[in-house]
Parts: structure tokens; C-alpha cells; sequence
């Protein structure tokens, strides 16, 4: 669909506060990349526990990330962590690493910027065919290396959202917009 901002939001708002979600333990809403309309009404209307910032290592997706982190850190949505996609590229003909672009740019973004490193995924056919297949890694091949980096992930994230769990007060962030920002 071809949508403005304003109604790609109400559809969002809508999404989140009428759907009945069932027992959820989490609720992880995969954004696109910017900071527009979206990102916002998210950042406002939800009560959010935070936010990951996903990158991949070139400065150029850099760039959008720590924008990305502004407009988090401006709404006040605490940023849990940080991961690094396509961080490398393992052939599938011979298994052999390399860094296509370029390597630990957002491992040493996240150290740059004080946030914490939840970890890499690479970039592999396998995750891309299974995640198409409506199959992800962690079910396809649940005992593959891939897979293991994604529960790492997990795991790392979920002890990001118990230590903040106490300040969790439903808090709305006041958000001003003026010409210098
Ligand atoms: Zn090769």
C-alpha cells in the first residue's frame, strides 16, 4: 500500500492497541530503516521497554543508525543494544569468511556510543532461504552456528529488558519539535 505518514501511524496504532495479543512474553515490532512518521507514533503512543538498532557495517547504514539513536534517545526509549547484520558474508561453495562491508563497524559504533553489543549476524544464503520459507533459523536448523548467534542475541536482549523492568512505569516521553532540531 501507498500510504502517508499520518495513515501508515493510525494503522500502527491500530495494529498494536486492537489486536489481542495472546500471552506474549515480548512484542518486537521490526521497523523500517528512517526516522519519520512511524518511528514516532511508536515511540509516543506505546509504552515501548526500548529499542534495538539493527546495522550493517558500512558507513553509510551507519549513518541512519545513529540517527536512528538520536530520535530513540530524544523520545526517551531507552536503547537496549545493538546488532550488526551482514557483518560477514560466508560462501556457501567453500565456508570462507568475508567482510564485504567492511568489518566491526557497528561493534565499534556501539563502543562509541556507549551502548551494548548484543552481536552479528552474517550474511548467508541459508538465513535468507529459510527465513523466505517461513521457516527461520532458530526452527530450520536449530542446532546450526547461525542459530546459536540468534539465541546468543536473544538471550542478551532479554537480560537488557529484566534489568530495566523496574522502571518500566508506562511513561509517556513528552516529545518537542522545534527548528534547531
Ligand atoms: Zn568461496
Amino acid at each position: 500500500m501507498v500510504w502517508r505518514g499520518p495513515m501508515a501511524s493510525q494503522a500502527l496504532e491500530q495494529l498494536i492497541m486492537q489486536t489481542r495479543w495472546q500471552d506474549l512474553d515480548y512484542l518486537i515490532v521490526d521497523m523500517p530503516p528512517g526516522t519519520g512518521d512511524i518511528q514516532l507514533t511508536l515511540a509516543q503512543k506505546v509504552p515501548l521497554a526500548g529499542a534495538v538498532i539493527v546495522t550493517t557495517p558500512q558507513d553509510i547504514a551507519l549513518i541512519d543508525a545513529k540517527k536512528g539513536i538520536k530520535m530513540f534517545e530524544k523520545v526517551g526509549v531507552p536503547i537496549l543494544g545493538l546488532i550488526e547484520n551482514m557483518a560477514v558474508h560466508v560462501c556457501n561453495a567453500c565456508g570462507h569468511i568475508e567482510h564485504i562491508f567492511g568489518a566491526d563497524g557497528g561493534r565499534k559504533m556501539a563502543q562509541e556510543y556507549g551502548l551494548n553489543w548484543l552481536g552479528a549476524l552474517p550474511l548467508s544464503m541459508d538465513i535468507r532461504q529459510q527465513a523466505d520459507s517461513g521457516r527461520p533459523t532458530v526452527v530450520a536448523t536449530p542446532d546450526s552456528p547461525a542459530a546459536q548467534l540468534y539465541r546468543d542475541i536473544a538471550i542478551k536482549l532479554a537480560a537488557q529488558v529484566a534489568l530495566r523492568a523496574k522502571d518500566f512505569s508506562a511513561k509517556f516521553p513528552t516529545i518537542t519539535i522545534s527548528k534547531d532540531t
